[in-house]
């Protein structure tokens, strides 16, 4: 079955997309995340990804990196915790652009690696996935737990296997701290 896959970076998407490949799901990988900040991290992340979506012979699609815009769209919510309203806000964009980017391309299902990180509200996620596929007819989000039955070990163990660039943060500048945030 074909899905659309929206993917934040190459360590939370591998065990994703070995998942859906593994359940008889053909991947195609869009790269929507105009949350990172700066341009040159974006870059590093992009590009990290598209090389193992060469890697594994998938599809992937580049859309726009608009961060200017990304700020408006979260404005006065910058001094929001990690998990509060401006994430909620910040998975909306990124599940909106995903859904509108499926029903384009005719891609019944989407899902997101998102929730792969334990730092994020599987919840908010879920809820801004639902919300986009209600938009749109005949189009479902495909939501699910990727810590659980494994997937979290698996996740770990790509990132070493691969040597992924790993950030040392969830993306936006008010998300930069000192500790290992994803
Ligand atoms: S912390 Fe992460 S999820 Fe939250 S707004 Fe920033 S980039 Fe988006």
């Amino acid at each position: 079955m074909p899905v659309l896959l929206h993917t934040c970076c190459a360590p939370c998407s591998a065990s994703v997309i070995e998942w859906l490949l593994i359940n008889n799901y053909q991947p195609t990988l869009y790269f929507f995340n105009p949350n990172i900040f700066p341009k040159n991290e974006y870059e590093i992340r992009k590009n990290e990804l598209l090389r193992y979506a060469q890697t594994l012979k998938l599809s992937a699609v580049d859309d726009d990196y608009n961060h200017t815009h990304w700020l408006v769209q979260i404005a006065g919510y910058e001094r929001e915790p990690e998990r509060g309203q401006r994430c909620a806000i910040c998975f909306k964009i990124r599940m909106m652009a995903t859904a509108t980017q499926a029903h384009k391309l005719a891609i019944p299902t989407f899902a997101t690696t998102l929730a792969s990180s334990r730092w994020k509200n599987i919840e908010q996620i879920n809820t801004a996935g639902t919300a986009a596929a209600e938009r749109f007819e005949n189009m479902s989000f495909l939501a699910k737990n990727w810590r659980t039955n494994g997937l979290a070990d698996r996740r770990a163990q790509l990132l070493k296997e691969n040597k992924f660039y790993n950030q040392q943060y969830c993306g936006c500048e008010f998300s930069v701290r000192k500790e290992k945030t994803v």
